[in-house]
């Protein structure tokens, strides 16, 4: 709920201007050879695009915080192996095991066995397991278990996972039946409710405990009269020993310790060059709760975190969002690390300034207002590393902490990802797909002008505006426990449209954030098409929606669609063969997305659970067959990758005597040799945990 990922690459498709005019001169011999310029796609594979992305702005800093940066950044990579254990027991394993084939196979490389398991392997690393990073089934390779016998066999013994008096077989018995058998730990995270949610999910978040074992667990140990509630669960694995049920904890010298003590080493070097005090504070807090384990110790390091908002450099590390585990207690493990972008994070903080009157000013009825929309923190940051849940798949938005109470009490930093979304525009420039659903030239016109920045606009809005809008009326329960399965997609929805709502407000001109409401249109365009047609490309034909931002973009398109239809707000085209949504009437869509805006804070406000079901099921699951195989149709030829995710740059520290003396930045350009040097480098974990 407080990630904000791109469904699509192809979504962030901008059509950047284009290379500056050929040079007409008549100098012939530029006296340094042209730089070559920054290659964004690098790989493709399956479902899968992996990008490159860049770091301006870090050449700028000073050498101590470059020190700091790479420090917080190793930090990151130390912890790389966590979120491998976390979503299923044997990826670690499996990892090693294809890891081994791939760098020491002396077989035929060209042959289709072993092309076949290198596409698998890349899938595996990006999905940082078994499971499909997205939609969370098993993901199951293209050879056979004779194949896979006949790989290893070719593989130099003494490279593999094995020790000394093993062979291959153990390999054979225990991998077999996670690769080749679909009733084998067929899902990571199961919403199937008609099940046990514990039983029938893959992660490894509980080991033998059923879902009723759990819930009793968690219900003895919550006090529900807590304003400042601890966030049970979050850093432990729930498992039943000698049939008692005990949590085996996240920490130093508990589950995890190898990787935590590296990540522990690396914070207290961090420790020693903070750029101020409160960096210091949450740094020092951030070791302490890793070395107690101890859940209050976290909600301190979180306060103090929030109060960081001066520091150039930050960074994210630990157990923190709970989408992974079916219950909602657990946190995957992820970091990131950033500095600031000081031009966009300007942006985004006149945003943040108008917190108030936004609220003030949205369509949401009066009594589901805050008086006092306190503590929002936003900027724009330039990711410098990224691991664990949050690689090589990223978010590009972050609000954070998730506890509410420290929300409440102390405010959220919400965060920007300006060079991943710059990342994915470039890369997308040149697809087309955008193209192929717009209809006119004026459309085209709009989007190539200003889709960039309504994009950074949208995100700024829905993070910073959006998710801290709205009040819950009293005695109502949290929007989990009334809104349930649904609350999830009407928050996403309730962000979006605050967003959308004030995206064509002529507020954002007098606050010189836009030159005209045209990049309003170009979000509404966008909105429409990809809530009604773009998006379904990443969707198999026959099958429902599940996704909640994808939900939530079907819903509100579908149903401004549908109540604008009478007086032809959004048009159905057909031209060519081919299918169109055109925005025919832009003040009237604005009006239509305040209404909704106000009954999904109605739903929130007030908890009303049947209305929010029959909103989301009526707009957000079911797709129109036609026009899904349609769409499928239109992208084929493009080669458009559904998911894509992104090379970290390699920071390396030079010494001299013992002493940092630079660091320095690469970006390499090969996915697959990034995840063996992180295999030799980054291995924190045994096998079994
Ligand atoms: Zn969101």
């Amino acid at each position: 709920m407080k990630r904000w990922t791109a469904v699509l690459a192809a979504m962030l498709i901008v059509g950047c201007s284009p290379q500056d005019p050929a040079d007409t001169s008549s100098r012939v011999e530029p006296a340094v050879p042209a730089k070559a310029p920054f290659k964004v796609a690098s790989d493709r594979f399956a479902d899968i695009e992996v990008l490159r992305y860049q770091v301006p702005g870090f050449e700028e800093l000073s050498l101590k915080e470059k020190k700091l940066v790479y420090y917080l950044s190793q930090a990151a990579l130390s912890g790389r192996d966590i979120i491998w254990d976390q979503n299923y027991r044997h990826n670690l394993l499996l990892r090693k095991t294809l890891s081994a084939i791939v760098r020491s196979y002396q077989g035929d490389r060209n042959g289709e066995p072993y092309r076949q398991l290198e596409t698998y392997a890349k899938r595996v690393w990006f999905a940082n397991g078994i499971h499909h990073h997205y939609s969370s089934q098993k993901m199951l390779p293209e050879f056979d278990a004779a194949a896979f016998k006949k790989l290893l066999s070719d593989t130099p013994r003494e490279s593999l996972p094995l020790e000394h008096d093993q062979d291959i077989s153990i390999l054979l018995n225990t991998l077999s039946p996670v690769l080749f058998d679909p009733s084998v730990a067929p899902v990571k995270v199961s919403l199937d409710t008609s099940q046990d949610l514990l039983t029938s999910s893959a992660s490894n978040f509980y080991r033998d405990v059923t879902q009723a074992e759990a819930e009793a667990f968690y219900a003895a140990l919550k006090d529900p009269k807590d304003p400042r509630p601890v966030s049970w669960g979050l850093n432990s694995q729930l498992a039943k020993v000698d049939g008692v049920i005990t949590e085996r904890v996240w920490k130093k010298d508990g589950m995890y310790s190898h990787a935590i003590e590296h990540i522990i080493h690396w914070l207290k070097k961090a420790v020693k060059v903070a750029e101020n005090p409160a960096q210091k504070d949450w740094l020092e807090k951030l070791i302490r709760y890793y070395e107690s384990g101890d859940l209050r110790d976290f909600d301190a390091y979180n306060i103090a975190w929030v109060k960081d908002t001066e520091s150039r450099a930050d960074s994210v590390n630990g157990f923190i969002e709970v989408y992974g585990d079916p219950l909602g207690y657990r946190g995957s493990w992820e970091s990131m690390v950033s500095i600031k972008d000081l031009e966009a994070s300007h942006r985004i903080a006149a945003v943040a300034e108008q917190a108030q009157w936004f609220e003030d000013h949205s369509s949401i009825q009066d009594e589901h207002k805050k008086d006092n929309v306190v503590g929002i923190s936003a900027k724009v940051i330039t990711i410098v590393m990224e691991a664990g849940d949050a690689a090589p798949s990223t978010p590009i938005g972050v609000n954070l902490p998730n506890a509410n109470w420290i929300r409440k009490e102390h405010g959220s930093k919400s965060v920007t990802l300006s060079n991943i979304i710059d990342a994915y525009q470039e890369a997308g420039a040149e697809s087309g797909f955008h193209d192929e659903f717009m209809l006119t030239e004026d459309e085209k016109a709009r989007h190539d002008e200003h889709g960039s920045l309504a994009y950074f606009l949208d995100v700024d809005l829905h993070e910073v505006i959006g998710h801290a809008s709205g009040s819950i009326n009293p005695g109502v329960g949290t929007p989990k426990e009334t809104l349930k399965s649904y609350s999830s997609t009407l928050e996403e929805a309730r962000a979006d449209l605050v967003a959308l709502y004030f995206l064509m407000d002529p507020k954002l001109i007098e606050l010189g954030l836009v030159p005209s409401l045209d990049v309003g249109k170009a979000s509404y365009d966008r909105q429409i098409r990809n809530g009604l047609m773009m998006q379904l490309q990443r969707l198999k034909l026959g099958d429902d929606i599940q996704e909640a931002h994808m939900r939530n973009r079907q819903l509100i398109a579908g149903w401004v669609y549908e109540k604008g239809l009478a007086e032809n707000v959004v048009e159905k085209v057909s031209s060519n063969g081919k299918t169109y949504f055109q925005v025919r009437d832009y003040d009237k869509l604005r009006t239509l997305y305040g209404q909704l805006l106000r009954e999904i804070q109605r739903i929130k406000s007030e908890g009303d659970y049947e209305a929010g079901k029959a909103l989301v099921e009526t707009y957000g699951v079911k797709v129109d067959q036609e026009l899904h195989a349609e769409v499928l149709a239109r992208a084929e030829p493009l080669n458009i990758a559904a998911y894509s995710g992104f090379i970290q740059p390699r920071l390396i520290a030079i010494e001299q005597e013992g002493e940092i003396v630079e660091v320095k930045i690469e970006y390499p350009d090969s996915f697959l040799d990034q995840m063996l040097e992180y295999e030799d480098e980054y291995s924190m974990l045994p096998i079994e945990n």
